[in-house]
């Protein structure tokens, strides 16, 4: 029997595991994923499609993806003594830095909630992942944090900075000495760096076991799957013998080369984006029952009232509009429902479809 001998060869550890799921988002107003809702100009269009059409693809992609390294570098003001790696999607570059370290008795420690990815693969790896929970204002509970880091010991600390699901920047004192604090490396993942303004990059300089994280898909480029991971060269040069050769193909590396190139860039969306941000955040607070959690990030973490989470993400669903359903994660998020920050007319439609939902 098939199921028998996949019961017999699959890791445990697999087995118990459930795949990543993602919504079917078809036909509705998306708005669940942190995704940039602004598409390209015709004119833009065009020009890139000029740029694929010199592309090779019967030749294999410069596996240092050397030229886009030099764009990313200029973008993200790295410090020049300091080395980058790419992931396709920072998720790869979790997965590489677990295992990279994976092995008996190692294990990872994150504040939670925090991004699911890091237990995900910690867990797929047989490492022994450490959740410290976060204050009930989602501030880090320092001195909990730095007690498990003593006991722990961990291989790698996650602070993802602002932090998904809830939307806020940890303490940059804080967050400070936990990176002291750190006997291995600490992973600051700036995926919404770019809504908050804030970033650990200019302190790669003053710690060598720091490693600051960055993706290209909360700031319009989600369909390329391109993430950097940057710090100091020691880890990267060991970091580089997990990935695999050909990780970002041609059609991304070019892509991205060429969004980088557009003048204004990729941050003046993320601009408009703060913006709605604080229209959206003004909208709900004004909803009676609903409790808004203050966002640096492009997206709006809220509260329903006791038990009713389930049917208001549903409502809002059946009137076209998508958003995340936290609750079932259970403790902190409780009640708790995720909404992007999309276009003024997804926002509209996303606010019309809540206050049609609390009535029912
Ligand atoms: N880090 C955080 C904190 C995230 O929320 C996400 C995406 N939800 C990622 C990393 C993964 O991003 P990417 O698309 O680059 O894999």
């Amino acid at each position: 029997m098939t199921k028998d001998r996949v019961a017999q060869w699959i890791r445990p550890e697999i087995q118990r595991l459930s795949a990543y799921r993602v919504a079917d988002a078809a036909d509705l107003i998306k708005l669940d994923a942190m995704e940039n809702p602004y598409t390209w100009s015709p004119e833009l269009i065009e020009a890139w499609l000029e740029r694929l059409r010199q592309v090779s693809v019967n030749r294999y992609p410069d596996p240092q993806a050397r030229s886009l390294k030099l764009r990313l570098r200029q973008y993200l003001a790295l410090p020049e003594d300091m080395e980058m790696i790419l992931g396709n999607g920072s998720d790869e570059l979790i997965q590489m830095v677990l295992l990279a370290v994976a092995g008996p008795g190692r294990s990872v420690v994150a504040p939670e909630p925090t991004f699911v990815m890091y237990r995900q693969i910690a867990a797929l790896l047989g490492l022994q992942y450490q959740g410290v929970a976060l204050r009930e204002d989602f501030s880090l509970d320092l001195p909990a944090m730095l007690q498990v880091i003593r006991e722990r010991v961990p291989a790698v600390v996650f602070i993802a900075y602002p932090n998904n699901p809830t939307g806020n920047l940890f303490s940059a004192e804080e967050l400070q000495a936990i990176i002291e604090a750190s006997p291995g490396l600490v992973i600051v993942d700036e995926a919404y760096s770019v809504f908050a303004g804030e970033t650990f990059m200019p302190r790669l300089e003053d710690y060598d076991h720091l490693l600051v994280m960055r993706t290209l898909s909360k700031i319009g480029l989600a369909g390329l799957r391109l993430g950097m991971l940057m710090g100091n060269p020691a880890w990267i040069k060991e970091l580089e013998k997990v990935r695999l050769p050909y990780n970002i193909n041609q059609l991304t590396q070019v892509s991205a080369e060429f969004a980088l190139e557009q003048p204004g860039g990729l941050d003046e969306q993320a601009r408009l984006i703060c913006k709605a941000r604080a229209q959206l955040q003004r909208a709900l607070q004004q909803l009676p029952g609903i409790q808004v959690y203050p966002s640096d990030a492009n997206f709006i973490l809220f509260r329903t009232p006791p038990h009713q989470a389930e049917a208001i993400f549903t409502a809002i669903k059946e009137r076209g509009v998508l958003i995340k359903n936290l609750s079932g994660q259970g403790g902190l998020l409780t009640d708790c429902l995720r909404v992007t920050v999309g276009t003024a007319d997804e926002n509209h439609a996303f606010l019309k479809a809540l206050k049609a939902g609390q009535k029912n």
